[in-house]
């Protein structure tokens, strides 16, 4: 079974612990779910955090106020 090492809780875990990440070179993310979790709600928790979740939720709105446009 192929595993990968998290960044965070340094187990190895199987590939299906790990959310899929374009961006990563293997095209996963570096932290196993749980430590994922854990990191976003934490972060969220952070002034920073709050305001990068409400400007996420703008977004969504935008985005879904422009597909809504482009239906025809
Ligand atoms: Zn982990």
């Amino acid at each position: 079974m192929t595993t990968k090492r998290c960044s965070r809780c340094r187990n190895r875990k199987p590939l299906e612990q790990f959310v899929k990440n374009n961006k990563s070179r293997d095209g996963l993310n570096h932290y196993c779910r749980p430590c994922k979790r854990k990191i976003m709600q934490e972060y969220f928790a952070t002034k920073e955090g709050i305001a990068a979740k409400k400007r996420m939720a703008e977004n969504l709105r935008l985005r879904r106020k422009a597909a809504s446009k482009k239906r025809k």
